[in-house]
């Protein structure tokens, strides 16, 4: 055993704020304070802690001892340090690239359902094979390259916008060039809006392909003109777009496209360096039962090197093998080339960036650190640096730095009308030191994908006769999305105006207390309709507000005026069983529509928080 050895009392503390790891040692903590772990104990068992050199300390002991001998100390989780390093290596800023190699460019496909894009995909993924390795097995890995002219191009290889801006709200911006496709025959539909508008809010050039022109009932120019009529203008209208007619069918007009793809990269500019540890983003990531956490990332800088320690999100590991998209087996990747990564501890979520770390030992602390954030909260993602634009609360606080500020929005209504009038209005109450900006504008519920773009572009969403379904409010929660539903315009306006000038009220939160799906509708002479339901969610009480929702959509307002467990009368029912809800003036019900309960309890509000 150590023979305790005391330090004088006098004895100088290091200068400066010193970084004490929470939950350390007295082994740990003395000798970075210049003292010995006997000091610590000692001076913790006069303070009434009887604990060994070994024994982890709270962060009260901690502070309690810096303070006694006079030593500035700042405390920090475990591998929070190393996380803020590797953080660093992530930001590195991609402008200063001048001198980098050129990189192929990665290119995301968007549009409206059964427009054609996941056959796009596959007749480029077949026609133009790396080495031209004809009928080589192809391994599905959420992304792909081909080679044109000797150049490649890389493809993700789930399309539509919902990966794509799932992976923006935590702060990956993977692709350089957005396909968006529209079928030929159909036009512009609501999923072509939403893709247009969530490419936008990211800034990536958009390439349009015309598809489905075989088809008889094809016409190209009002698709054309459709997309045009969303600020997408072919250069032969004046505007700057590429348009290219296809048909992913007959394999018309791929090259053509390809060509496009090439030449706007090369607009684009998009260089990446090869040299020094990689950093990219998490595709897909899955559970193998032979091989264990299996994740498709891509390279975005450095390159990728089978022997690699690395962190991907809350996992980590030594890279064991990296397999390409036809599953071979390769050494390294480099910039915008997607590998499946083998030897992760953990399946790490699509969108988390991945960092090569200098040791595994460093990877390990940053992978518990992350894990232990994560489970604390959803922290982290204020971390993300966000495309410009305020939300509703911090608009005066910019305002006032004499910042200009951008409110950005999302808006959903219930029918065009209203969307045109919300929107209109709102125009008008731009002024010099506010734009508005609509990142998206649609019709219908408010859902998860309106949230995970309004906390990719930092925006605000405002529903007009619409609500958030249930797991739209689940994902707003957790994305800390603000999300603000109306029925009176006016109070619409009023309230923007109000938080334009500092002065938004606080918020009375509809706290919705019940939720019940109606699965069976009874008509009752003289009583009226009841409602045959099963609750889902929560509490629904006799007597409680309630709203009726189709899709999203506020169909109805009132109260209930019965409430039924099989004959009987009861004051409320819990989630989890059926009940027959009775409204006195309302006939009007379907099948599926939701019974919404709500309390209305008031918010307090901070601006200058
Ligand atoms: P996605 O939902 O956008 O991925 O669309 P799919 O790729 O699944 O295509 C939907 C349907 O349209 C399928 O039946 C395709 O065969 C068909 N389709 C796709 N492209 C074309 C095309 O160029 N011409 C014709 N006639 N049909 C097409």
């Amino acid at each position: 055993m150590d023979v305790p050895h005391y330090t004088p009392e006098d004895a100088p503390v290091p200068e400066g704020e010193i970084v004490i790891e929470r939950a350390c040692t007295a082994q740990d903590l003395g000798p970075k304070l210049n003292r010995t772990a006997a000091d610590v104990v000692h001076f913790l068992l006069q303070a009434g802690e009887m604990l060994t050199a070994t024994h982890s300390l709270s962060d009260d002991m901690i502070e309690l001892f810096a303070e006694d001998i006079g030593a500035k100390i700042r405390l920090v989780d475990p591998g929070e340090e190393q996380e803020v390093e590797l953080q660093k290596l992530l930001e590195i800023d991609e402008s200063d690239n001048s001198d980098a190699p050129s990189r192929p460019p990665v290119v995301t496909v968007m549009g409206h359902v059964d427009h054609g894009k996941t056959l796009l995909l596959d007749r480029i993924r077949n026609a133009n094979v790396v080495d031209g390795e004809a009928g080589g097995i192809t391994q599905h890995i959420g992304a792909y390259q081909v080679e044109r002219d000797g150049r490649l191009l890389t493809f993700i290889d789930t399309p539509g916008h919902e990966a794509f801006t799932a992976m923006r709200a935590r702060g990956a911006d993977s692709t350089d060039i957005v396909i968006l496709m529209v079928a030929a025959d159909d036009g512009v539909m609501p999923q072509t809006i939403e893709a247009i508008n969530h490419a936008k809010a990211a800034e990536v050039p958009i390439l349009v392909a015309v598809n489905k022109i075989d088809r008889d009932n094809a016409d190209p120019e009002k698709a054309i003109a459709g997309v045009a009529e969303h600020g997408l203008v072919p250069e032969a209208w004046g505007g700057d777009t590429i348009f290219q007619e296809i048909s992913a069918l007959k394999n018309r007009g791929i090259d053509e496209l390809l060509d496009h793809l090439l030449l706007l990269a090369e607009v684009e500019d998009l260089r990446g360096d090869p040299g020094g540890r990689a950093t990219g983003v998490v595709l897909e990531s899955n559970l193998d039962i032979g091989r264990g956490p299996v994740a498709t990332v891509l390279v975005q800088r450095g390159t990728l090197k089978v022997g690699d320690p690395m962190v991907a999100g809350a996992a980590w590991g030594r890279v064991r093998a990296l397999l390409d998209d036809h599953g071979e087996n390769v050494l390294e990747a480099g910039p915008s080339m997607p590998v499946q990564v083998l030897g992760l501890s953990d399946v790490a979520g699509a969108g988390h960036d991945f960092v090569v770390a200098a040791t595994e030992k460093v990877a390990s602390r940053v992978a518990s650190t992350r894990e232990h954030w994560q489970r604390q909260s959803s922290l982290g993602r204020e971390a993300h640096a966000l495309s410009g634009g305020a939300r509703l609360e911090d608009i005066f606080t910019q305002i006032q730095r004499g910042e200009a500020a951008t409110l950005n929005m999302v808006v959903k209504a219930d029918v065009n009308g209203s969307l045109e009038a919300v929107t209109e209005s709102l125009r008008k109450l731009e002024r010099e030191e506010v734009k508005i900006r609509f990142v998206h504008r649609g019709v219908g519920g408010i859902t998860e994908n309106d949230i995970a773009l309004a906390a990719a572009s930092n925006a605000t969403i405002l529903g007009f006769n619409v609500r958030p379904d249930r797991k739209a409010r689940e994902l707003a929660e957790l994305e800390k999305v603000e999300v603000r539903s109306y029925e009176i315009i006016y109070k619409l306006l009023e309230d923007i105006e109000a938080a334009m000038v500092g002065m938004l009220a606080p918020e009375f939160e509809e706290v919705v207390t019940g939720e019940a799906e109606v699965r069976e509708i009874f008509r009752i002479p003289r009583v009226g309709s009841v409602a045959g339901c099963f609750v889902q969610n929560g509490v629904i009480t006799r007597g409680s507000a309630v709203r009726f929702l189709r899709e999203g959509t506020i169909i109805w307002k009132g109260e209930i005026s019965s409430l039924k467990r099989f004959s009987d009368d009861v004051r409320e029912v819990a989630a989890g069983y059926e009940c027959g809800i009775g409204l006195s003036n309302f006939q009007d019900l379907k099948q599926g529509d939701i019974i919404e309960t709500f309390d209305n309890r008031q918010i307090e509000r901070t601006l200058d928080s």
